[in-house]
């Protein structure tokens, strides 16, 4: 059976219709399971219109990557913790981009040798060639540093903007000369530059700010598919790579925004903040010590309290403790404790991580509150209870000018009454940097597992006879 050309541009049509509807059930945890089947009918409906579009020539390598392809992502989702997904978002990125670079240099090669080359063609292909290469090498980075396989810590040099910006103008130049003449040269120069430039925009970012870079490269990756679509003359690869370039971009700058950085420092590469971690104040502040509390000390607070608000974060998920706060949340809404949880916008490690893993375990949406809801509520709560967050409670966001999460907004639980903090030990959260909550005088750590931590505290209050 192979479709007309009317009846795949029909399939199309209605593949970025169900595309679409994906995008809108994915801004909502209630809707987002439905989102996902309608990209997945979306896509299933794409693949099979290209395939059967008579266009393709011979089916055995495509079915041989999509056999081998196909079992190698089932295979990794069905075996990545959460808590590495970014990990793998960054992997399947570098794939979209390295995709756009081969299939650029693919349609060079042909049309060279079939002499159908022209400016317009060879401006597209180094287009696609150039965001590509960018998300290429960035993806391949940001993956390394999140993997731990490279140092998290930002690579800072003197020049480096300009050196950036020498590098990103001779590509374009290169590029702007490939479509001028064709020449193979400038091809090479231009794509080796280009994933440089991957490189060199990506090592300056440190760790609290890798959030927005997936999210930039999400977006580098939609415009690398809508460049691939233009070569190919494929409409739903350009209606999809713009919408995933659009969204992504958005996203990025919801992030930033909710960061506190200039979306204009992300694209090019190194955030504002100069850190110098010996003037920080965290080492004065390190001096004083911290308070050790005990399960019970917490629940003697809990008790008594009118609300709570439960602040989770990495730790949470790397516990899987969502399960013992739901019982511990239904617990103290049975003695009357008014419970709420704190969502920072880049607790954990994705976007949304902590409302999944809240959702997951069945805690009402309504007990979920953004950080510009919860922040008011904090002066009037009895306990804070933070469950493995860190850099997301961190006052010397405010406080410490030569911190490294500097300006970045936070949930402010040190107005609480009592602070409870749950982790195993002194170490710092993911941007390395030491949190001067834990020296507060109303803060007391709770050092353990959180989940057992968790687990601890529901005995207790079932134990407690109330
Ligand atoms: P952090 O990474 O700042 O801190 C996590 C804390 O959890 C640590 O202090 C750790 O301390 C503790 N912890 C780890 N495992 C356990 C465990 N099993 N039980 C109890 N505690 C545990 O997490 P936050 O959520 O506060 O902040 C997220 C950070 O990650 C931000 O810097 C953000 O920018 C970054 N990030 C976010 C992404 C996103 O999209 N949301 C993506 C990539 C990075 P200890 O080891 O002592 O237990």
């Amino acid at each position: 059976m192979e479709l007309s050309a009317n009846a795949q541009a029909l399939a199309y049509l209605v593949s970025a219709i169900l595309f679409i509807l994906a995008l809108k059930g994915l801004t909502h945890p209630a809707t987002a399971r439905r989102g996902n089947h309608y990209g997945m009918a979306g896509m299933l409906i794409a693949i099979a219109a290209t395939l059967l579009g008579g266009e393709v020539q011979s089916y055995g390598f495509i079915v041989a990557g999509i056999a081998i392809g196909g079992l190698i992502g089932a295979l990794l989702a069905a075996r990545v913790r959460m808590t590495a997904m970014p990990q793998l978002v960054a992997a399947l990125h570098s794939f979209v981009g390295l995709a756009a670079v081969l299939v650029a240099i693919g349609t060079f090669l042909n049309r060279r040798d079939a002499g159908t080359l022209n400016p317009v063609l060879m401006g597209e292909l180094s287009a696609g060639i150039i965001i590509g290469a960018i998300t290429f090498t960035g993806s391949v980075i940001a993956f390394g540093k999140l993997q731990g396989l490279i140092s998290g810590a930002p690579v800072r040099f003197r020049g480096q903007h300009p050196l950036n910006a020498l590098i990103a103008l001779s590509t374009v130049a290169l590029g702007v000369h490939f479509a001028l003449t064709g020449s193979a040269l400038s091809l090479g120069l231009m794509s080796t530059l280009a994933l440089l430039l991957g490189v060199t925009l990506i090592i300056p970012i440190g760790g609290a700010d890798m959030p927005v870079i997936i999210s930039m490269l999400n977006s580098y990756s939609g415009w690398a598919a809508a460049a691939t679509g233009f070569t190919l003359h494929n409409n739903l690869l350009i209606i999809v790579g713009a919408l995933v370039g659009f969204s992504g971009a958005i996203l990025s700058m919801i992030m930033c925004r909710a960061m506190n950085r200039s979306i204009f420092n992300v694209v090019f590469g190194g955030f504002g903040s100069e850190a110098s971690p010996e003037a920080s104040a965290m080492s004065a502040a390190a001096e004083k010590g911290v308070k050790a509390a005990s399960v019970e000390d917490v629940v003697f607070w809990m008790e008594d309290a009118d609300k709570v608000i439960i602040v989770p974060g990495y730790g949470m998920a790397v516990a899987q403790a969502q399960h013992a706060l739901k019982e511990l949340m239904d617990l103290l809404e049975e003695r009357g404790v008014k419970v709420l949880f704190a969502i920072h916008p880049v607790a954990g490690r994705m976007p949304g991580h902590m409302n999944v893993l809240l959702a997951e375990a069945d805690i009402p949406y309504d007990h979920v509150l953004e950080m510009d809801e919860v922040n008011p509520e904090f002066p009037t709560a009895d306990v804070a209870l933070v469950v493995g967050a860190n850099d997301v409670t961190n006052p010397a966001a405010r406080s410490d000018p030569s911190s490294p999460i500097y300006g970045m907004p936070i949930l402010e639980v040190g107005k609480a009454r009592q602070v409870y903090v749950i982790k195993r030990s002194m170490r710092p959260g993911y941007a390395g940097v030491e949190n001067l909550l834990y020296y507060q005088d109303n803060c007391s750590l709770v050092f353990g597992d959180a989940k057992e931590v968790c687990e601890g505290l529901v005995n207790a209050l079932k134990g407690s006879g109330h």
